[in-house]
């Protein structure tokens, strides 16, 4: 990656010579040099299945006990950042608190105690210890409606999305990149995308629980394609 983000220092190569790379280039130049047959060269994986591969194999990285992803942003096709969802640096993890939550609770008598260890998300969220009554395995627990609901409300306080560490940790500028996401972004994340003058966004999978973010996106002159 260092190499990539030297090239694009060096060379100030810029977006819209990108676009102009084609496959058809790519082409000639392998069949004059490597003798190669067509039908190898028209089965080659395109540079979109290539970096959506990319977050796919990143994704594993992530700590979010409810759904891992990831985002790269390109340009030039090379990566210039790559993203994924968790906490912040030295927080502790999805995985790690849900367990611990899992844990506490179940060895816990009643609501008051509950009350103690997790005072801000069972009132804001009013959670009740008769929720947890019928759930007797952790692995009950993180594919229950009610993990979903304390999921939300702590990841939003707490977790990072794949678009925006990926934009977080970009070393160069994000203009006119292509962010490349496992998951159409979210409202708040097309928020930080159209003010890092992002080109394009390119996803997999279109989240259903917020397709405000395409809209928004849209509505501000970028891109949205579905692979
Ligand atoms: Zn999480």
């Amino acid at each position: 990656m260092n190499t990539s983000i030297s090239d694009l220092n060096n060379n100030n190569i810029s977006y819209s010579n990108n676009n102009n790379i084609s496959y058809s280039n790519n082409n000639n130049i392998s069949d004059s040099n490597n003798n190669m047959s067509d039908s190898i060269i028209e089965d080659r994986i395109s540079f979109k299945q290539i970096f959506i591969e990319t977050c796919t194999l990143w994704k594993k990285r992530s700590t979010c006990q409810r759904l891992q992803t990831a985002a790269v942003l390109v340009r030039d096709n090379n990566i210039i950042s790559i993203g994924y969802n968790g906490v912040p640096r030295n927080q502790k993890h999805c995985i790690d608190f849900w367990k611990e939550f899992y844990d506490t609770i179940k060895g816990l008598e009643s609501n008051d105690e509950i009350l103690l260890f997790y005072d801000a998300i069972v009132k804001d969220l009013n959670f009740n210890y008769n929720l947890m009554i019928n759930i007797n395995s952790y692995e009950e627990f993180i594919n229950s409606e009610v993990f979903l609901i304390l999921h939300h409300y702590w990841s939003d306080l707490n977790e990072l999305h794949a678009e925006q560490n990926a934009l977080l940790q970009a070393e160069v500028s994000t203009s006119g990149a292509t962010l490349y996401t496992l998951y159409s972004p979210c409202r708040q994340c097309a928020k930080s995308i159209i003010s890092a003058k992002i080109y394009k966004v390119i996803y997999d999978v279109e989240y259903s629980r917020d397709l405000q973010g395409i809209e928004l996106l849209k509505s501000s002159g970028i891109i949205v394609e579905k692979i």
